[in-house]
């Protein structure tokens, strides 16, 4: 028996959060998630609706994002090379800080670990002050998010692309006649 695949009893929840806006945004998200469902012991159990925001501090075209639930057998630090392979293939670089970028690929929750690294944070250190995380994230795992968390970001306004629209045409902001 191999012991490559760990029983399903074996693995952690874990969430993770996709942002692109540069390229094709909806393409590179739905390779993205495609990818994490290949990753070894891991099964995608859900997805999020994407999300169209504006960038948070930054400027550049808008960000196209969603939330993936996962049950992995990949420790967390596993995890988040596996997530910075991914981002590489997809053509992602790092010019400076909140750059715009063709893929990101963020580890928001691992089960209810609290890691602190010099090389990654969990709970994700910045979530709280998203809402382009915190929605999607709550439509997939309402019980990992406050209804006073949603409330206070309020201000911050996102667009959900109902699952099946047309999300390339939506992501750029295309229209049909
Ligand atoms: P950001 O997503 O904050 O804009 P990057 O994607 O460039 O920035 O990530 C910068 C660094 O953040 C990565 O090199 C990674 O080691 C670190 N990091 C720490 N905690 C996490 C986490 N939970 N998920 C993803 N990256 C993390
Ligand atoms: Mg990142």
């Amino acid at each position: 028996m191999s012991a490559a695949q760990p029983p399903p009893d074996d693995r952690v929840r874990a969430y993770i959060g996709l942002g692109a806006n540069i390229g094709q945004p909806a393409l590179a998200l739905r390779q993205a998630m495609a990818a994490i469902a290949a990753l070894p012991g891991t099964v995608l159990t859900r997805q999020s609706a994407s999300y169209r925001s504006a960038p948070l501090d930054a400027g550049g075209p808008d960000y196209l994002n969603a939330v993936v639930e996962v049950a992995t057998g990949l420790t967390p630090e596993a995890l988040l090379a596996a997530l910075q392979d991914i981002e590489r293939v997809a053509g992602r670089t790092r010019p400076y800080p909140n750059a715009p970028r063709t893929l990101d690929l963020d580890l928001l929750l691992y089960g209810d670990a609290h890691i602190d690294t010099p090389s990654l944070t969990v709970p994700h250190p910045r979530m709280g002050q998203r809402a382009f995380v915190l929605v999607p994230l709550a439509e997939i795992a309402p019980e990992r998010v406050s209804p006073r968390q949603l409330a206070a970001l309020t201000s911050q306004v996102i667009a959900r692309i109902p699952p099946g629209a047309d999300d390339e045409d939506l992501a750029t902001g295309a229209s049909h006649d």
